[in-house]
This record gives structure tokens, sequence and C-alpha cells, in this order.
């Protein structure tokens, strides 16, 4: 028998929402304010993010609540309460103690979404150690780049990634001291240690040492249009922003059981996947095993979650299955949905009514930004295709940056400009890892350049235009470009490859790859077939290119940049604009 949602009206009954009135929010909201609803480490000896997620928590009247269910991808589940979280964690922090590693270090995860993964990342903020997440489906290749660059001392796993991944690389990592894995190490060798039965034997007490608010906590690595990948710096007063976008942003409350789809390997799963619930106190799903429309409308249904946030791409996946499917459920507990990563079109936020009787809310952040800086809000309006209104305390505004260097603020309603924000929110990223100069780039006239486009209608709710650079979005995946171009330059047969985000109904985009062949080589099946496979093998499914065209020569500008614009502009039969800085123009 189908499930009718319930009215909203009556959901509504249930909470009041924690913003209420959006301009009233704005007025009063303040940093100092949203930073006194944090507990702050004993003694007043700092702001440290574990604190806050956890230990306060811990030894607090929440201390018997479930903070994490774990849904194992073959059928077992596994409740962690606050007061076993606060104990396996200081477990972790000891182990980096009796390793020798020293805060500051780096301590990297290349891990499915188990158990460990949420201990290492907490124990990791604990010992004041910075926390580094890699997403488990990469390839060799940027797990390589992103360990190198990081100088990561510290690597979690486990042993079948270790065998795959880590073992062949592991003499290019010169700064990799210790591999902690997950499991039966398949190798012995001093510096590979048994993650679980180091936990067993190490002490379940820890005190968390001072910890400055502008410590570093967390390196997330993002991609730029050129270069290696970006190690984005965060810090420990970023909690202050993950616990008030919680509640402001996706109105969280006590009772609530949430679920954020993301994998940690990416900065959602960390930010609101680990974190920000966390630090809200409530109860939150993680799911091992990969989308799956059935199994995640059986999650919503049986563990009854009431707030979900969730993406674009699995949105679209479960409106292909179709309605008819989610009313198969009983979703009634489901009262906030929301969704962020990619432009989420009109259409989604409609059927989200019309599948669970509420629509789904659009937000905007990235990397470098922490944690939600634009939201459509639980007490609001929303405008399907908009991303939304600034939090309160952030400051957006829309720019064009002249020739001079200098910017010029957009004030018309509905005129285009790329998106930029007022530094002084604390999940702000604090620089890239030992790039000064690229971090200094992202900022001009007292403002950070988001490298998006957008637009503001008069009531001041922001719509998504695209992106100023050419980073790929595939499956709320930021892929860089040039990292899947050097690569496919390392394959024998290819002399040059220019490589774009190609549109994709579900997907958003796909990675295509337009490749030159060396002299006397030649572009068949055979050959296309060797490069895909070269692709996968070395960047993992979720970077590779999907599609590979062989071509005689690339556009590019005078000065020997690919012009990936124009490849795109070709590639969908659209006009070529500007080409005066083409090589051959
Ligand atoms: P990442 O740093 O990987 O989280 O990717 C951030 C980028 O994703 C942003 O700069 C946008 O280009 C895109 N993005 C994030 N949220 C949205 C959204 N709600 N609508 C459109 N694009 C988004």
């Amino acid at each position: 028998m189908p499930f009718a949602p319930i009215p909203k009206s009556l959901a509504d009954l249930r909470r009041v929402p924690h913003l209420g009135n959006y301009e009233e929010a704005r007025r009063t909201f303040s940093w100092e304010a949203a930073r006194a609803e944090l507990d702050g480490l004993p003694g007043g000896q700092g702001l440290n993010i574990a604190h806050e997620a956890v230990d306060r928590h811990a030894c607090g009247p929440r201390r018997n609540k479930i903070a994490l269910r774990w849904l194992g991808k073959n059928g077992e589940s596994r409740d962690i309460r606050y007061d076993e979280l606060g104990e396996s964690t200081s477990r972790f922090a000891n182990v980096l103690d009796q390793l020798g590693i020293v805060a500051g270090d780096r301590i990297y995860a290349l891990l499915g979404r188990i158990p460990e993964l949420y201990i290492a990342a907490l124990g990791t903020l604990k010992h004041r150690s910075v926390f580094c997440p890699l997403f488990s489906a990469f390839g060799p290749e940027p797990i390589r780049a992103r360990l190198q660059i990081g100088q990561g001392r510290v690597l979690v796993t486990t042993p079948e990634l270790y065998t795959k991944k880590i073992a062949p690389l592991w003499a290019q990592l010169p700064d990799l001291e210790h591999v902690l894995v997950v499991g039966q190490p398949p190798a012995a060798g001093p510096a590979i240690h048994d993650l679980r039965a180091l936990l067993e034997r190490a002490s379940s007490k820890y005190r968390i040492p001072p910890t400055d608010p502008d410590d570093q906590a967390l390196l997330h690595f993002t991609s730029g249009t050129t270069g290696t990948p970006k190690g984005a710096i965060h810090v420990h007063a970023a909690v202050i922003a993950h616990q008030a976008t919680g509640k402001l942003a996706l109105d969280l409350h006590d009772e609530d059981i949430f679920w954020c789809t993301a994998d940690p390997g990416w900065v959602t799963g960390t930010s609101y996947g680990i974190i920000a619930p966390l630090a809200c106190g409530v109860t939150s799903i993680i799911d091992e095993a990969d989308f799956e429309a059935r199994r995640w409308y059986g999650i919503l249904q049986d563990e009854r979650v009431s707030v979900w946030y969730t993406a674009p791409t699995a949105i679209r996946s479960l409106m292909r299955v179709g309605t008819e499917t989610a009313r198969e459920y009983d979703l009634r507990p489901l009262r906030f949905l929301a969704s962020v990563g990619e432009p989420l079109n009109p259409e989604a936020v409609v059927w989200g009514r019309e599948a669970f009787g509420r629509p789904f809310h659009d937000n905007w952040w990235q990397t470098e930004t922490g944690g939600i800086m634009i939201a459509n809000y639980a007490a609001l309006e929303v405008r399907p295709g908009s991303m939304g209104r600034p939090l309160p305390g952030i400051e957006a505004a829309l720019v064009e940056t002249l020739a001079d260097g200098t910017i010029r603020e957009i004030t018309c309603p509905d005129e285009q400009g790329e998106l930029a924000l007022r530094p002084g929110w604390p999940s702000m990223f604090r620089g890239y890892w030992n790039e000064p100069a690229r971090y200094a780039k992202c900022f001009a006239s007292g403002y950070y350049l988001t490298g998006d486009l957008a637009r503001r209608d008069a009531d001041g709710y922001y719509w998504f235009v695209g992106r100023k650079d050419d980073v790929i979005k595939t499956s709320g995946h930021l892929i860089g470009p040039f990292e899947v171009e050097s690569l496919l330059m390392e394959h024998p047969a290819v002399a040059e490859a220019g490589v774009i985000g190609k549109p994709d109904p579900v997907a958003l985009e796909i990675v295509k790859a337009f490749v030159v062949l060396k002299p006397g080589r030649i572009g068949d099946a055979a050959l296309m077939r060797d490069l895909l496979g070269f692709g996968r093998q070395r960047l993992g499914a979720a970077v590779a290119p999907k599609e590979i065209a062989f071509v005689e020569s690339l556009p590019k500008t005078r000065s020997g940049k690919i012009l990936r614009r124009l490849l795109k502009a070709r590639e969908l039969g659209l006009p070529e604009g500007d080409v005066s800085t083409l090589e051959s123009a």
C-alpha cells in the first residue's frame, strides 16, 4: 500500500525551525554567539573539533545516545554510542602518540565508509594532527599525488587497498612512515601495523591537549584547472561553522536521525558526514554501500531518517526509478531534504514534493569554504533552481574582475558575475598546502573569489550559472582536467590530451578526453580500449575518462595552453566565442 507523506503543516507542528525569520537571523547572528554555543576545551584550553563533536557529549547527557549507526554493505550493522566513540577516538589518539606522531603531522585515510574511518578522523583531531581523507575509489595516481603533496606520515587503510594501491607506491613516498591496516596486515614489517590490535591495547583515556582555534585540523584536496591538486587547509575553529550551519541550513534538532550520503573522501562527507551532526549531538547514519535506489529507500524507511542531505546525481537517479517506488516506502519521519554539490534542476526540487511531500533544499559551498554558505532554509519558500540566500554571518557578492585586477561589484538584479565572499567565517580555508601564491590568487579587493559564476535576483536569491574555469563536476566529484591529461600523456601512444566535462543527464558531466597520438600510432578500437583501461587502472573509475576521441590536433592559445573551452564548444556544436587568442587565429 502506498504511503502518503504527512501534510507539511503537520510536520511543521512538530518543531520550530532554527531559522524562522531570515532577515532577523541575519541581523542578530554573530560568529561570537555561535562560538558561545560550543563548550571549548575544559579550563579554557581552546577549541578542538573532536571535543565539540564527541567528548563533550561522551561525558554529558548524550553519553548513551547513538552517535553513529553504521550499515555494512553485507547487511550487518553497528551502533556506536557517544561514550563509545569518545573511548575509541581516544585510543586512536594514544596510538598516534605511541608511534611518535606529533601535532600538525598529516594522517591520511584511504578507507571505505567503515567505522574506523570515523574513529581515525576524530582521533586524529583529538591528537591535533591533521586529518586528510582520500576517496577510496581513487586509483594509484591521485593517491600518490595527494600523499606526496601533503607529506603524509601515517596512512590508515584496509588490507585490500594496501595491496592494490599503496604497496606499489610506497617507495615513492619517503614521508610515509606508518601504515595502519584495518584487518590482517598483508605484509610484515616495522612500519605496517594491525590497527585493531593497536587500538585494543591502547588506553581509552586521552586528554585533548590545549588547541588553538587556528591550529590546522583538516587537509582537503580539491582540483584546479592547472597544476597539481590543491590541499585546502582548515582549522579547528571550523567546527563553529559546522555546528551553526548544521542548525541553520540543515535544521538539525537533537531528536533527528540524519543521513548525509556523501563519502568523507570529499569535503561534504567530512564536514556534514562526520563533524556537523556530531557537533549538533544527533544520530548519524553511515551506509557503507554504494548507491542503489531500493537500498536507499529502505534505509530512509528503516532508520526513520528525518533529515537527509544528498546530491543531485543521486536525486536524478531516484527520479529515473520513478515516484511509485518512493511511494512503496513509509518515509513519514522524513521532514527536511537538502542537496549540494552540483546544480539542482528545478524539476528535481518539484519531484521531491511529489515523491516525499516536501521539496529538496539546494545549498551551495565548496572545499575552500569548509561549510554551507548559501542555502534554502526549512522555514522559507524554496525557489526551485536557486541555491538560496547567504547564511547569517556570510557576506556574499557578485563581482567582475577588471583588466587592472580590481573588482567591480555587481549590484543590478539578474546580472551575472563571479560569486565572491567576504573572508572571516570560521570554516574558511587558511591556505593551500605549501602553495601561498596559489592561495593569494584567490583574493582580490577584500573578497575571496570562488571561481563560480552566478546571478542574484531582486529578492537576494542566488542562481548558479556555471564555473569560471574548466574543472569538471562528475557525479558530484570535482575533477581537474590537468590531472587526467597528465596521466594520459604517460601512455606510450599519446602525444597530447585535452580533457573536458561533457554534459550528462545523470552525472551532470562525464570526463571526455581528446587525444593526439604520436606519429605512427593508429587510433583504432583496440587502442581506444587500451587507453580507457589505462585511465581506469591508474586514475580510478571516478576520475578516468569515460569517452575518448582521437583528434589530429588540439586548439591552443598562442602561448601553448589547451583551449578546453573551445574543445567543449565544438563537442556541443555551440558558437566558438572569442578565438582571438587561438594559435592559428
Ligand atoms: P567541491 O569543492 O568539490 O565541493 O566543489 C565545489 C563546487 O561544486 C562549487 O564551486 C560549484 O561549482 C559546485 N557546486 C556546489 N554546490 C552547488 C550548487 N548547489 N549548485 C551548483 N553548483 C554547486
